[in-house]
């Protein structure tokens, strides 16, 4: 065993009876291959019954992609062994200390597989690593379940419930949040009622119970409002600020509506009254000032709108709500 194979093992983080026992390098195709073999001899402990000291019965050949070498593509070869074990009478193949079985990459390539997958999708992964997107699936397939067997949801009590459409449209996703620690609890396909009743059933299997969620923030459909009243029975609902923003807004639109027939001051003033009062253009204060001198039920209708919006910002309690939509 050569300097550079030492080395080699030392960077793959080999111990015995595992080292590397030759490097190749093919400088055209850009690929590094690490030759990896146990020491002649060694004993295994029997995969199937933990047995210890089990002789090798014969090896297969197998081949694992591990992570670059620079701008080399590295690949782990190696003879695996398997036992028959004098215990149990099986025969079975000695897990490597460098992949999990049944994987065509080393653990630590998964690893780096996993932490692209925050960041990016599978399909620029697979991209960026050359390999078939299938192959990175696969991975997530393997880690993610397993992960998310791991999560504790008992403490849930605030659910913050979302529709998202996919980027090719048309395919929706409902997310389910946790709204005290801001974390994703879970997704999953459709916008309806049953989304719901299938994050209930993830919830208990998690450790979570249905029955103590008293939160939930919604959009205003009517398939949530359902599912929530069904699923999430003891969870107060209450209306996503943005929707309930929307909604005065349309509202608001139609006074101005039916009112710009009699008042013709009131053309070309929607955006000036939809856009919050902050952001307003010179023009558009302008504007204001001179229409607000004619009492108008836009106007009006305006103020009940910033009401409501200054409700939802300074408001904690529903008597300091109520307090505030009084006194306007
Ligand atoms: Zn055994």
């Amino acid at each position: 065993m050569g300097p550079e194979t030492s080395l080699f093992t030392m960077a793959l983080g080999l111990q015995a009876p595992w080292s590397v026992t030759d490097v190749r390098f093919d400088a055209q195709r850009k690929e590094i291959h690490f030759d990896v073999r146990f020491k002649p001899g060694s004993r295994f402990a029997c995969p199937s019954c933990g047995a210890a000291d089990q002789p090798v019965h014969d090896t297969r050949p197998r081949t694992w992609e591990h992570l670059r070498f620079f701008e080399h593509k590295a690949f782990i070869h190696a003879a695996v062994p398997r036992v028959a074990c004098s215990q149990c009478g099986k025969t079975g193949q000695v897990p490597v200390p460098w992949a999990r079985s049944g994987s065509g990459f080393s653990q630590l390539f998964d690893a780096f597989v996993i932490a692209l997958a925050r960041e990016m999708p599978v399909k620029t992964i697979a991209d960026l690593l050359e390999v078939g997107d299938d192959r990175i699936w696969r991975v997530l397939d393997h880690y993610v379940p397993a992960a998310r067997a791991l999560e504790d949801f008992s403490d849930v009590t605030a659910v913050g419930i979302d529709e998202t459409a996919s980027r090719r449209g048309h395919n929706y996703i409902t997310l389910f949040h946790d709204l005290d620690v801001g974390r994703l609890l879970f997704a999953c396909e459709g916008r309806d009622a049953d989304t719901v009743k299938t994050f209930a059933e993830d919830l208990r299997a998690h450790g979570g119970d249905p029955d103590a969620v008293t939160a939930a923030c919604i959009d205003m459909s009517r398939a949530y409002i359902a599912g929530v009243a069904r699923h999430l029975p003891n969870a107060a609902i209450t209306f996503d600020r943005f929707h309930v923003i929307q909604l005065a807004n349309a509202a608001l639109e139609e006074v101005r509506r039916a009112e710009v027939r009699e008042k013709p001051a009131l053309k070309n003033s929607r955006w000036m009254w939809l856009k919050d009062k902050h952001s307003w253009t010179k023009r558009q204060i302008h504007q204001h000032h001179e229409l607000s001198r004619m009492h108008l039920k836009t106007g009006r209708a305006f103020r009940l709108k910033e009401t409501l919006r200054d409700i939802f910002t300074t408001a904690t309690t529903r008597a300091e709500a109520e307090e505030l939509g009084m006194s306007r």
